[in-house]
């Protein structure tokens, strides 16, 4: 009797110790810390029903590019109806574009990435909506409309931002980005209920998060939207726990550092210059001292935050069109971001070398699969400037070239997933001779990497303390090493493991 007592206790003892670590395990790794991102502009990706334009099935057919390349998660831009190209002025918050296909492809393409361990989320545009909406044609036609204070009015022309307020027979209404995208009033609690309502929607469809677009423009006032952001991620957090949301905070890292204060992730805008005019000056701007700067003004008002680390997005020049079309250019920053913690967001077509620069339409051209323009799953619903056929840039002719972007990305993605110093580890600068030379290290646990980049078009070489093992390196390009010495090629890169 005592001892059948002691197994039940023994064994209700050893079900709440691993209930309990199972708990701090999953608390301390929310999914997001570990994953990789890509940023899909849909139109511009897959068509699978031969219009040309790029849709929720083709998407689905082409998770396993995803999976080859161990992206872990997709940022897909607008899904939703909208009058753009571009879907940042949404007409339905409850709806696919018809044009990208129906809620039911929606479920599927869920449901299949998923299956495939890829996680969605999706670009949440709330700042304003499009002119279209139901709830501003309601707004604009009537004082008395239900919807009139869902939007922000004004009788007479305001002095202040005097150009930022458009005229309709019944006043005159603000609208922050253009006449044709009204500001949403989150002042009125009703307009604050009906966005979590439409975030609560999707997540019950599967979704795993949201991009924040024009996060800091909610209100006029940044205390004001971190109240708002806080509120709106412990709501999400109350239906699902592990929700990820990440804030387009295009600001200096001081405003990025407030906003921590609301959200768990913010892209890291200022990184990113740093990193591209560090290339492309051929000299290290000081990253890694700006980054161990960065992350200690974050930690200060969020301990768990999740650094959202990226070269370029859809409203910003390509990477190779910055680097003046150098492939060789495009490689080594591409080899700086993906080795330093965070979470990278890698924008589609960047790892093919794909070019773009202003207006926007052409930085979001059809992605190259081929430079068959009527091949299977080739969108065209843009004429392309930069990206035409014979470029050499495509996923077909780099796939089996062991020296294209394309495979280096997929070789530094490969390391990134096997190495979590890497995403997750400590990073220290290793000082070097000249700043023409960017040499740091990075440890987790017993894992030690050291990464070292030679950011000019000049040999330079690299002094260790140690012999430098064969068995040893992850990745090299462009260098070779000698016992102790690196010997680095214009615009190369070693990543080695160090004992
Ligand atoms: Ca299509």
């Amino acid at each position: 009797m005592k001892r059948k007592f002691l197994i039940k206790r023994t064994l209700i003892f050893i079900f709440i110790l691993v209930t309990f670590l199972t708990y701090i395990h999953g608390y301390n790794e929310p999914w997001y810390k570990n994953a990789i991102f890509y940023e899909v502009f849909v139109r511009s990706f897959a068509d699978s029903d031969e219009d040309r334009v790029g849709d929720l099935n083709g998407l689905i057919d082409k998770l396993d590019y995803f999976k080859n390349l161990n992206i872990t998660a997709l940022w897909l831009m607008p899904i939703f109806p909208s009058v753009s190209y571009h879907g940042y002025d949404v007409t339905d918050y409850y709806d696919i574009h018809p044009g990208y296909g129906t809620m039911e492809d929606f479920e599927n393409l869920i449901r299949k990435a998923h299956e495939k361990n890829i996680k969605i989320i999706l670009d949440l545009v709330v700042n304003h909506t499009s002119s279209r909406h139901p709830w501003f044609v309601s707004s604009a036609s009537s004082y008395n409309s239900p919807y009139r204070d869902y939007y922000i009015w004004s009788t007479e022309k305001p002095e202040k931002n005097s150009n930022l307020w458009y005229k309709k027979p019944t006043g005159y209404y603000y609208a922050l980005f253009w006449s044709e995208m009204p500001d949403l009033n989150f002042d009125n609690p009703k307009v604050r209920e009906e966005v979590k309502k439409i975030a609560k929607f999707w997540i019950e469809k599967g979704v795993d998060g949201f991009r924040l677009d024009a996060a800091k423009h909610i209100y006029d006032d940044d205390s004001k939207n971190i109240q708002w952001w806080k509120e709106f991620y412990s709501y999400l957090k109350s239906i699902k726990p592990d929700v990820y949301l990440v804030g387009e905070v295009w600001d200096n890292e001081y405003k990025i550092a407030e906003y921590y204060k609301g959200l768990p992730s913010n892209f890291n805008f200022p990184l990113s210059d740093k990193i591209m005019n560090s290339v492309a000056n051929q000299k290290d701007l000081g990253i890694i001292e700006f980054l161990e700067f960065e992350r200690e003004l974050f930690g200060e008002n969020n301990t768990d935050f999740a650094d959202a680390i990226f070269l370029r997005n859809h409203d910003q020049v390509r990477v190779r069109t910055f680097f003046g079309g150098s492939i060789d250019k495009s490689i080594l920053a591409g080899s700086i971001y993906l080795t330093l913690p965070g979470i990278p967001f890698i924008y589609y077509g960047e790892e093919i070398g794909m070019e773009g620069s202003k207006p926007d339409e052409y930085i979001r051209e059809p992605f190259k699969w081929t430079d068959d323009m009527k091949s299977k799953y080739q969108t065209y619903w843009i004429i392309p400037r930069h990206n035409l056929p014979g470029n050499g840039i495509a996923v077909d002719t780099e796939e089996k070239d062991p020296n294209s972007i394309y495979n280096y990305y997929k070789k530094l993605l490969e390391i990134r997933v096997k190495c979590r110093a890497l995403s997750n580890g400590k990073i220290e600068r290793i000082k070097t001779q000249d700043r023409s030379i960017l040499a740091y290290k990075l440890e987790l646990e017993d894992e030690k990497i050291m990464v070292v980049h030679n950011l000019n078009r000049i040999e330079n070489t690299f002094n260790f303390n140690n012999e430098i093992k064969e068995k040893d390196i992850l990745y090299i390009r462009n260098a070779k090493t000698e016992r102790n010495k690196i010997i680095l090629g214009p615009y190369s890169t070693v990543i080695v493991k160090i004992p």
